[in-house]
């Protein structure tokens, strides 16, 4: 058996960014990345055939293995031929481990050296869920990929823990290596760490040396903000090798798949599809709508103009809304079925876009829109527009000859920034002598710390905050945390 199972084979690598377009084979089909995987929990995604995932685009499934090893059980599976048969589904399945669900499901549970011990949920018995049992359960499924168990804590968990969690995950892995022997059934590692980057290094760098058919990035979208999560995404994807798929494991809605692509992801999985368009809500092109708004109560029009999905092309946003106030399963069904289409879009766009070697430009269009809700009917009125004031306890706003306004200290007579327009005296004086944008850039995780002592009405904040952007429109940046000692905010508020 070769090194790796997947013949993987890179397309594509985009210009000023990390996404990259891939090929790789499995036991069932060939597979293009960047790529979304639709969950089926059950061996099932929820309220879809899987005739509608093949038309969507599906090309992996991602099947539960802690669910389905309580209920059918291994033993169906390994009677009717695995899990492509019994849910009539001959493209790609891969099976997560099972250590997922036992870290995030709420019963009781402990771990130890051999494994995860806990509680069925169906009939209580106690089941030690070891990385050899995870994968003879995978074994049986008889799935195109499957994970090794890991050990899974809070993204934010301390160091000492996130350490020990880590060296158990390695140990585990080179058991579940083990276990996996000569089967044609790839197997991905999950590199561990939590936050912290020292950890993330180390982890990459022991499950790198042994011979997994790809790698995923774990431990993430369990408590961490977004911006810690695609530092630590970004990071941790350039210590995987390049030619080797890179899975982000539970992620996300289509802007946070956007970003981990740009990151340098390949691979993702998500219930968002199916389980926002329960509770009716679908992602378009002209933002995310919530179904049940009376907006769309006389709605004629299509779902979304830009979707030749079924449910576009054939019913009416009015019935649609219907369905969903009622609570109808059809009204599920049919917009799970748009947003899965939705997603495979977007997908397809951005390897479209990569192998054109039009990545960037795409990220920057589709980054506007894709956190809108319903860009045609806003949920909030405009607010009118206020009378400003001009003066505040011991600050007034100075409008200079040239036009340009500053801020007055009443009593000293102090203008800030006088001569030149604030934010161009900012920019020379502070962001350019500081050399502010190549520091951003610096290939790092630590924080880059700005000092603005005087906050004032935050002209060199701005500037600061202003180059910060414009540097992560083309290249992948540091973190930056501005700091200010001000504790005087008047003239701020003034501004503002
Ligand atoms: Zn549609």
């Amino acid at each position: 058996m070769s090194a790796s199972r997947l013949n993987f084979r890179l397309d594509a690598q985009a210009a000023g960014s990390r996404a990259r377009a891939a090929t790789f084979q499995t036991l069932h089909n060939e597979v293009v990345t960047p790529l979304f995987m639709p969950v089926g929990t059950q061996a099932t995604v929820k309220a879809q055939l899987t005739r509608t995932l093949e038309e969507a685009g599906s090309q992996i499934v991602l099947a539960n293995t802690y669910h389905l090893l309580l209920r059918p059980g291994p033993e169906v599976f390994r009677q009717l031929g695995g899990i492509h048969r019994f849910m009539s589904w001959d493209r790609s399945v891969l099976t997560d481990s099972g250590g997922f669900q036992i870290f995030s499901l709420p019963h009781s549970r402990s771990m130890s050296e051999a494994g995860a011990v806990f509680q069925s949920y169906l009939d209580g018995k106690t089941i030690l869920l070891s990385p050899e049992l995870s994968i003879e359960t995978q074994k049986t499924m008889n799935s195109d990929i499957m994970m090794a168990l890991d050990r899974c804590i809070a993204s934010t968990a301390d160091e000492a823990t996130a350490r020990e969690a880590m060296a158990m995950t390695h140990r585990w892995a080179a058991r579940s290596l083990a276990a996996r022997g000569d089967s044609a059934q790839s197997l991905f590692a999950i590199v561990q760490g939590a936050l912290l980057s020292e950890l993330r290094r180390e982890s990459a760098a022991r499950l790198t040396e042994m011979p997994f058919d790809g790698f995923a990035i774990g431990g993430l979208a369990v408590g961490e903000g977004k911006s810690e999560r695609e530092d630590v995404c970004e990071f941790t994807a350039g210590l995987l090798p390049n030619d080797k798929p890179r899975y982000l494991m539970g992620v996300g809605t289509p802007l946070d798949i956007l970003e981990a692509v740009h990151r340098g992801v390949d691979m993702f999985d998500c219930i968002i599809p199916t389980q926002v368009a329960q509770r009716g809500a679908v992602f378009t092109s002209r933002g995310y709508l919530q179904m049940k708004r009376g907006v769309y109560k006389f709605a004629e029009e299509q779902l979304d103009a830009e979707c030749e999905c079924p449910t576009c092309t054939r019913y009416s946003r009015a019935y649609l809304h219907h369905l969903a106030k009622s609570g109808e399963t059809l009204g599920w069904q049919l917009l799970g079925k748009h947003n899965l289409y939705f997603y495979h879009q977007l997908m397809r766009e951005i390897r479209e876009s990569i192998l054109a070697g039009e990545f960037l430009e795409l990220y920057h269009r589709k980054r506007e829109f894709l956190h809108e809700s319903d860009l045609d009917n806003p949920t909030r009125l405009p607010k009118p527009p206020r009378k400003r004031a001009l003066r505040l306890r011991n600050y007034e706003v100075h409008i200079a000859r040239e036009g340009f306004a500053s801020m007055r200290h009443i009593a000293s007579g102090e203008i800030m920034h006088s001569r030149t327009e604030p934010m161009e005296e900012a920019r020379r004086l502070y962001v350019e002598q500081s050399n502010l944008a190549e520091r951003v850039r610096d290939r790092t995780m630590e924080k880059l710390v700005v000092w603005d002592v005087g906050l004032g009405a935050a002209a060199n904040a701005m500037a600061a905050i202003r180059c910060y952007e414009e540097q992560a429109k083309t290249a992948p940046t540091r973190p930056m945390r501005l700091v200010s000692f001000e504790n005087d905010l008047d003239s701020l508020q003034l501004a503002f």
